[in-house]
This record gives structure tokens, sequence and C-alpha cells, in this order.
């Protein structure tokens, strides 16, 4: 697989949760290596995608190297299954956002020494 296949299914764009302010977008294509700040898809390079599954979720995790620091972190997206289901009864049904918030995916950082961070949602 190549790297331009790969950025055609990572998303683009994430979501961050702001509290009681709802969500901000935030874009995915960029570094996330703590001082670098390359926003340039170019010099971001996905060099291997990892993929888990079991009962409870599916893990689709991206290697991608920077170009501008040289370093290489993950991003992660964790689909959680079920979630949405069970807890859609004791909402209204017509609560459409509700609705959306519980099918989204959690989207995980790892930096250079592998540190995990929750980023946001997508
Ligand atoms: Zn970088």
């Amino acid at each position: 697989m190549t790297e331009k296949d790969l950025w055609d299914e990572i998303p683009y764009m994430g979501y961050i949760a702001l509290g009681r302010r709802g969500m901000e977008k935030i874009e995915l294509t960029q570094c996330f290596i703590p001082g670098c700040e390359n926003k340039n898809i170019e010099k971001l390079k996905p060099i291997k995608k990892e993929e888990t599954e079991d009962e409870v979720k599916l893990v689709q995790t991206y290697s991608i190297h920077c170009e501008e620091c040289n370093k290489t972190f993950k991003l992660s997206f964790e689909t959680l299954k079920k979630v949405a289901r069970k807890k859609k009864r004791s909402i209204d049904e017509n609560n459409e956002d509700q609705n959306e918030i519980l099918s989204m995916g959690l989207i995980y950082v790892f930096d250079d020494n592998g540190k995990k961070m929750h980023l946001g949602f997508f």
C-alpha cells in the first residue's frame, strides 16, 4: 500500500470536545509531535497501518512520519461497538445530536516515545 492510499482512508478532520461549549473541529493533517507545527500534508508521510479488531472495538492505527521534525507519531482511531445501541433507549428518540455523538469513534495520538494521548472524536 502506498502512502497516498493511506491518506485516502485517514480522516482529515476530527472533533475535540469543549465541555459545555460543544465540539470544535481539528485538522488531523498536522504533525502531533510536541513543538512541531508542521501542517503541510506533503511533509507528512503515512508509513504503516495496523488494524486490530475484537468484540469491543475496531482499532486502526497509522504511523505517520513528519519530514519537518524527522519524527514519527501515530494516529489511532478506535471505533467502539455496541455503544450507540446500548444507550439509545434511555435518551429521546428524536435527539439526533446525541445519537451522532454516541456513534463516534475515539482518536488517540502516540508521540515518538509511544506516549498515548486522547485527542478527540471522529
Ligand atoms: Zn513534525
